[in-house]
């Protein structure tokens, strides 16, 4: 049985675990409103949904700036219909140990992940309830349980994991469910950045990771847009306020 299709607006999406989640919802047949801090960023990954047969516009926002948010989703809305899937994906690192750690840091930090994740959600909401259906899913981390050098990272994330429960809390009655997926190590630039914060070769980083990790491997982006789109899925309506760990094992 197909899913009817819904409208998704994923966040973070020009590149990374955004762009993988952007092309397996196109997949699962939803329009994809795809949305990065730069809309130029995110025109490729909307022509390469557009050119496999799919739906998919660009849109440009800071997720941590309010009335950016607003613009967005009202873009969205106007341009491919009432968004009522959303996937709170952006995110930044700014890593050190407590006491390098600056303001500055904590806060944009805090920003991003959390301010972002509640203006985007709190705006896309009203659309949701209007059309009594909705799915949010919130990317949390590994590094909610504790991460040296990510007090901010992990906080952060842990935070995005009571955020989630609560919306659901809240939204359940409108048949919205909320959920999180915390990935393990995932190939990506922000890995790829850990590896020259940490000085060392990436593929050397990869293996010391994969060592630890029960599965031998680890995670490609493939792996958190397959529990992104189970989620998203209408058979997932009983499944809300939870955190699915994708990480290889129960814990990395
Ligand atoms: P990534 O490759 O760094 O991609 C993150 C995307 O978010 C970038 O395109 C970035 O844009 C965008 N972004 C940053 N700040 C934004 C803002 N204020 N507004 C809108 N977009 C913004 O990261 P990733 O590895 O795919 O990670 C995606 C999510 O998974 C993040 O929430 C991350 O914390 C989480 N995660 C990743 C891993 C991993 O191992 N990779 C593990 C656990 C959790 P710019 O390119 O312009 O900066």
């Amino acid at each position: 049985m197909t899913d009817p299709a819904r409208i998704a607006i994923v966040t973070g999406a020009a590149r990374g675990i955004g762009a993988a989640v952007a092309h397996r919802l196109a997949q699962d047949g939803h329009r994809i409103a795809v949305l990065d801090l730069d809309a130029a960023a995110c025109e490729p990954v909307a022509e390469a949904i557009v050119a496999a047969g799919g739906e998919a516009i660009a849109l440009g926002a800071d997720v941590a700036d309010e009335t950016a948010v607003q613009s967005a989703v009202d873009a969205c809305a106007e341009r491919l219909g009432p968004p009522t899937v959303l996937i709170n994906n952006a995110g930044i690192t700014r890593d050190n140990l407590l006491f390098k750690m600056t303001t500055a840091d904590w806060d944009s930090v805090m920003g991003v992940h959390l301010r972002g994740s509640f203006l985007m959600s709190r705006a896309v909401q009203r659309w949701m309830v209007q059309e009594g259906w909705g799915r949010i899913v919130s990317m949390s981390s590994t590094s909610a349980l504790g991460n040296r050098g990510q007090a901010n990272y992990a906080a952060a994330k842990a935070g995005l994991q009571g955020f989630t429960k609560t919306l659901a809390i809240e939204l359940g009655r409108f048949g919205i469910t909320v959920n999180a997926v915390a990935p393990g190590f995932i190939a990506t630039d922000m890995l790829e950045a850990t590896a020259a914060r940490l000085g060392k070769p990436y593929d050397e980083l990869l293996a010391e990771f994969a060592a630890d990790i029960p599965v031998g491997r680890t995670g490609t982006v493939d792996d958190i847009a397959a529990a992104v789109s189970f989620f998203v899925r209408e058979e997932a309506s009983f499944t809300t306020g939870q955190t699915l760990y994708v990480a290889g094992g129960p814990r990395c």
